[in-house]
């Protein structure tokens, strides 16, 4: 059931192709086409609020994204991001840090499944990657101690580990799912994430109808690239979870089809496309826009439209499985506002 208001949502469509993929959503582009906007053509009650990643800093988020961008997730609640690119080793936090540590984007939700119609090695996949998003080694806390040595903390703690192994059974638990693998190091990081699996324990005694497991993250590879099927929910600290969603990524035929949603504090939720800017091919017209695409489909149904989520994910898989209009990375020649065009005519 449709609101009766429309809804509204932060819009970033971000760096190098992310204003290209973003075009499905933008009516502001000047390239704009009405039939090539997917929410439109599916007649989706949602007023974008546009936030664009600003070319100097704000002393108030200490990056190039605006205190007002923040304010905005904050006061929807609900948004949708395509990729930021980070400057490598430039003195100032990374955009992606930012939101995360801002909005309190404590796990980030990666569902990878195999694509009716686009066939890869894997028929049979059919996983979520639930991933630590706040600290562990992405915590930003590096310093030089002389000369020539340099020292990254690892922070793991009791509360976010609780925070995000709750996220994952709970996930597990309503949405059907049987199985929670706990990904880890601890036979070497005993204390780290020694603590992070003796949460994951806790939270799972809770949940005696879900099977739990813990999978050393070396094996974890192994498994996933010689049976995915083995696995159902994986939960795991940050560093872990940002390498085994790209792997699980691959598996289905690579970071342009994959979807992702932040979870936050309060409720908040921040869908974004798993790839980053691309700038190998951004400004080409050769991005695939799936991945942003089934990342709104993810935030709609956050919002619980889920008709007008059904329709936007038939859509696409749908134009992927007939075949005529596919990206480059998908072994096609479309470019990406043909194939937006060819989902909005399949809606
Ligand atoms: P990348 O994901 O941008 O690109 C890796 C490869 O995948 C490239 O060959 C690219 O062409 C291809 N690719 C990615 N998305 C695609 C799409 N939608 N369609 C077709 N092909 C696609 O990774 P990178 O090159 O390591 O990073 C580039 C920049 O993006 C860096 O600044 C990095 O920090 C940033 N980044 C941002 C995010 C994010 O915002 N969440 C995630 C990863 C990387």
């Amino acid at each position: 059931v449709s609101p009766s208001h429309p809804i509204r949502a932060t819009l970033f469509p971000g760096d190098g192709i992310g204003p290209e993929i973003a075009e499905s959503f933008d009516s502001s582009n000047i390239n704009f086409i009405e039939e090539m906007q997917v929410f439109n053509a599916a007649e989706v009650p949602i007023e974008w609020e546009e936030h664009f990643v600003g070319d100097k800093v704000d002393p108030r988020t200490e990056s190039f994204l605006t205190w007002e961008s923040l304010e905005s997730v904050r006061r929807n609640g609900v948004g949708l991001k395509g990729p930021m690119a980070t400057p490598i080793g430039k003195g100032h936090r990374s955009l992606n840090l930012t939101l995360r540590k801002e909005l309190g984007l404590y796990a980030n939700v990666r569902p990878c499944y195999s694509l009716p119609g686009y066939k890869t090695r894997y028929d049979d996949v059919n996983l979520v990657t639930i991933r630590e998003n706040t600290e562990g080694e992405y915590s930003g806390l590096e310093h030089q101690v002389v000369r020539g040595v340099v020292e990254s903390l690892k922070i793991i703690t009791r509360q976010a580990s609780m925070r995000v192994a709750e996220y994952a059974f709970h996930y597990a638990k309503t949405h059907g799912r049987k199985k929670v693998s706990a990904i880890h190091k601890a036979n070497i990081m005993r204390k780290t994430d020694g603590l992070f699996l003796k949460c994951c324990r806790e939270v799972a005694e809770k949940y005696p109808k879900i099977n739990y497991e813990e999978v050393i993250i070396d094996n974890c590879c192994m498994m996933l690239v010689k049976n995915p099927a083995l696995f159902d929910v994986l939960v795991m600290p940050n560093l872990y979870g940002d390498i085994i969603s790209d792997l699980c990524a691959g598996l289905v035929g690579g970071l342009g089809l994959t979807p992702s949603c932040n979870i936050g504090e309060k409720g908040i939720a921040l869908a974004e496309a798993v790839h980053g800017s691309a700038p190998d091919i951004a400004g080409k017209n050769l991005a695939n826009p799936t991945a942003l695409l089934l990342s709104s489909v993810a935030m709609l149904r956050h919002l619980e439209l889920h008709d007008k989520a059904n329709q936007i994910h038939d859509a696409i898989i749908n134009t992927i499985a007939e075949g005529k209009y596919r990206t480059v990375d998908l072994g096609g020649t479309s470019s990406t506002t043909d194939f937006t065009k060819a989902v909005c005519d399949n809606l």
